[in-house]
């Protein structure tokens, strides 16, 4: 066992609030000791994975009727004996029992810290512990999916056999260099070459999928841009289906920027509603329109919306033409009124699509919906089939670990001596070992589980 898990710490697992059910989880060492204080009659001396019906009491007088589970070390959530008390939901009846756990010798856990011991006690590697949160914490049904496949071991799996195949090298070089009698190291460049194009290919993979992977989990962070009056308001309220955002026909009424994390079939977007963009001389409003700005320049998103019932003006010309590089998809919307600009116009001036929208007949939705698939995941998005990185860290590893075998292939190229080689070979390896855990540093991991909630 490592350092840290000694004592036996104990928290509600369930949410706060009443309910049918609240679990207090006891986890360590003396879990079944301590539960029997708490108890009217003791569980100690249970097998493992069985359930009892006892009765919780404080100095003999019942607190509430329970079931206690019974999983015995390592066969549990955090490969230590491990007992919970099943109470009746409610908020009180629980604190109370968790008063008596806690006085009875158990430490309250910090939030993550039953997580945090199921990795340290090698229950889980570090990505799936991430995992835990990214399923609890999943907003939409995609999200789920490739958190449940991370919980799975799926990215360990991949992240495992790229490690293992990059030590078979670097143990060859090494005992080459040692050994170099026994060890013939001619035409071993070209064949560690052709090895370097598969690990690399893999890695690059990974790296091509997080970005989807991201953006699942994340939510695509999406910002409504046009002048003002232009619908954006009533667009954003189609989309989330609520009147969030302020809609009237006086223009520059939306001053501030509003965000919303909608789900749209199995995505999500978080979207953001801004002032309209225009020349004012209003410090209010021009506050609005730089929040705007700024917001367009962090999005993966944008959504320009155009009023086609009015001639386009030089100003929305130009917002266009700054959304050139990004991802944008045009909105000509009001096309139930009498249209002043048509799609052909528009489509000649930009390259982003072009959907004939109405906000007010909710004309255009399905249009966006599919458009925004293809520009994020080119059309179909499926996990399954695809190993998904969904975290930064871990986008953030695979490029250091790519960038690092890139060497190897250019000291290759350089004809450099075999030990150079190795030296980012090695590098590659402890960079991946970050993602699953084996080379993390200790700060990282409290990070990791500081976000955790309670209980968990
Ligand atoms: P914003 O300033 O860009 O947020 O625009 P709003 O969403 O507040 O809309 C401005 C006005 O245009 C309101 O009176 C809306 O009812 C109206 N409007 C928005 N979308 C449409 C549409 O598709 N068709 C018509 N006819 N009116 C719309």
């Amino acid at each position: 066992m490592r350092l840290g898990l000694t004592d036996t710490i104990a928290a509600v697992s369930t949410a706060p609030g009443e309910s049918g059910i609240g679990i207090i989880r006891i986890s360590g060492e003396d879990s079944f000791l301590i539960a029997d204080k708490v108890l009217d009659r003791k569980i100690s001396d249970k097998e493992t994975h069985t359930i009892h019906f006892r009765h919780a009491v404080k100095e003999g007088r019942v607190l509430d009727e329970v079931l206690v589970s019974v999983m015995r070390a390592p066969r549990s959530y955090t490969g230590e004996n491990t007992a919970e008390i099943n109470c009746h939901g409610g908020t009180l009846v629980v604190q109370q029992v968790l008063e008596e756990v806690l006085r009875a010798g158990a430490r309250l856990a910090e939030p993550g810290e039953l997580t945090k011991r199921a990795f340290l006690n090698g229950k889980k590697d570090l990505s799936q512990a991430e995992a835990v949160m990214d399923v609890i914490q999943a907003k939409n049904r995609l999200a789920l999916e490739a958190a449940e496949q991370q919980l799975s071991g799926g990215l360990s799996a991949e992240i495992r056999s790229l490690r293992d195949a990059i030590l078979d090298e670097t143990a060859w070089i090494e005992a080459a260099l040692d050994d170099p009698e026994h060890y013939d190291l001619s035409g071993y460049p070209e064949e560690l070459k052709g090895k370097l194009t598969g690990l690399t290919g893999r890695i690059e993979k990974l790296i091509r999928n997080a970005d989807s992977g991201i953006v699942i989990k994340e939510g695509i962070r999406t910002v409504i841009l046009g002048r003002p009056n232009a619908g954006k308001s009533s667009l954003m309220n189609l989309i989330a289906g609520t009147d969030r955002a302020i809609v009237t026909d006086i223009a520059g009424t939306t001053r501030d920027t509003l965000t919303e994390h909608i789900r749209l079939s199995g995505l999500s977007l978080n979207l953001t509603d801004t002032a309209g963009i225009r020349d004012t001389s209003d410090p209010v409003e021009k506050l609005g329109v730089e929040k705007a700005r700024q917001a367009a320049e962090q999005a993966d998103l944008i959504l320009c919306v155009i009023d086609g019932s009015e001639p386009v003006t030089e100003e929305e010309w130009k917002l266009l033409d700054s959304t050139r590089s990004r991802k944008a998809i045009v909105l000509l919307n009001k096309s139930d009124l009498e249209q002043k600009v048509t799609e052909e116009e528009l489509r000649k001036r930009t390259d982003h699509p072009v959907i004939l929208f109405s906000a007010k007949e909710k004309k255009g939705m399905d249009e966006l919906e599919k458009c925004i698939r293809e520009l994020f995941f080119s059309g179909e998005i499926s996990i399954n089939e695809q190993i998904c990185v969904t975290s930064t860290r871990h986008k953030e590893a695979l490029e250091k670990a790519l960038a690092s075998l890139r060497m190897v292939g250019k000291s290759i190229e350089e004809g450099m001596p075999e030990d150079f080689f190795s030296i980012d070979l090695q590098d590659a390896y402890e960079t991946l070992g970050v993602i699953t855990g084996e080379t993390v540093e200790d700060d990282v991991i409290a990070r990791i589980f500081e976000r955790f909630c309670t209980g968990k």
